[in-house]
């Protein structure tokens, strides 16, 4: 397993932003984390992407755990596993695209034009490597984000709202950069709280306030092979209403918005 989540909370007080949550993500699939705002997502991330610790439990990374690293160990992990892209793009105003792919660079002791180029090309921006970010459309931004966590190859993306700021035509292009990365082997792990975009991940998980409350596998070829690697489904110790067991898995509906809206199920 490429990350393995073994019984991990984060604890803010007496709040459980995550509530023990187990889960195992194989080198290679694409995960969807979804649930409404506050329920975690972003904590869980932080803590996968090594920018946070739980407070309890253990996350492992190709089989290394991380609380046994020290800081150095660490950074270099996340430098070189690890690509992230966020739903605010956080490029340098005064520096180009290629300049702002560049300083991603930089961080990673290379200082190359052409492979910043090459990256951009790659996200279909070649055109617009000149450009300030405020002269870039948000999807244009948002793919620059992308070329620069692309730069060190990373085996793990981690997209957090990828695709929040963006309308309906450069969702789809990021989705289908996504798609290309996924088809290519990388492992992507992206937080999002739309339906579409979660759907074109192999496997989903909800959480609602820290707990997980639901798992569904898009992609039955996937959760074969998982289930054949020995994979398990995901699980929470958590005894908070509606958590979600390994041996009791329940439907994938969103607790929050079915109260407000009565809706059903998403499907199953
Ligand atoms: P999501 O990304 O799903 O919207 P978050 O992970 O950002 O949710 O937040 C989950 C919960 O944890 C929220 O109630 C949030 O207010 C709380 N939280 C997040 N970070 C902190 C922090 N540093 N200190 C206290 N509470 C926090
Ligand atoms: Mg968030």
């Amino acid at each position: 397993m490429l990350l393995e989540l073994d019984h991990i909370s984060k604890i803010y007080g007496s709040l459980h932003a995550v509530d023990d949550l187990s889960l195992t993500v194989p080198e290679g699939e694409w995960l969807a984390i979804v649930g409404s705002s506050g329920s975690g997502k972003t904590t869980l991330m932080n803590m996968i992407g090594c920018m946070d610790t739980p407070s309890k439990g253990s996350v492992a990374l190709e089989g290394r755990k991380l609380e046994d690293l020290n800081a150095t160990q660490l950074a270099d992990v996340r430098k070189n596993l690890i690509g992230l892209v966020f739903q605010k793009f956080y490029l340098v105003p005064h520096l180009t695209a290629v300049e702002n792919v560049m300083v991603a660079q930089y961080y990673h002791s290379v200082v190359d034009e052409k492979q910043a180029m090459e990256a951009l090309d790659k996200v279909g921006l070649a055109d617009r490597a000149h450009h300030l970010p405020g002269q870039l459309s948000g999807g244009e931004q948002q793919r620059v984000c992308i070329a620069r966590a692309l730069i060190n190859e990373p085996k793990l993306i981690l997209a957090d709202e990828p695709t929040g700021n963006l309308d309906e035509k450069n969702e789809k292009i990021v989705l289908d950069l996504f798609r290309e990365l996924h088809q290519q082997g990388t492992t992507i792990i992206v937080v999002t709280h739309d339906a579409l975009v979660a759907s074109c991940a192999e496997r989903e998980i909800m959480l609602n306030h820290g707990v997980l409350v639901g798992e569904k596998w898009n992609d039955d070829a996937a959760r074969a092979a998982y289930e054949a690697a020995g994979g398990k489904p995901a699980s929470t110790g958590s005894t908070a209403e509606g958590a979600q067991s390994g041996d009791t898995p329940i439907g994938f509906e969103d607790p929050t918005k079915a109260a407000k809206t009565g809706a059903q199920p998403l499907s199953e």
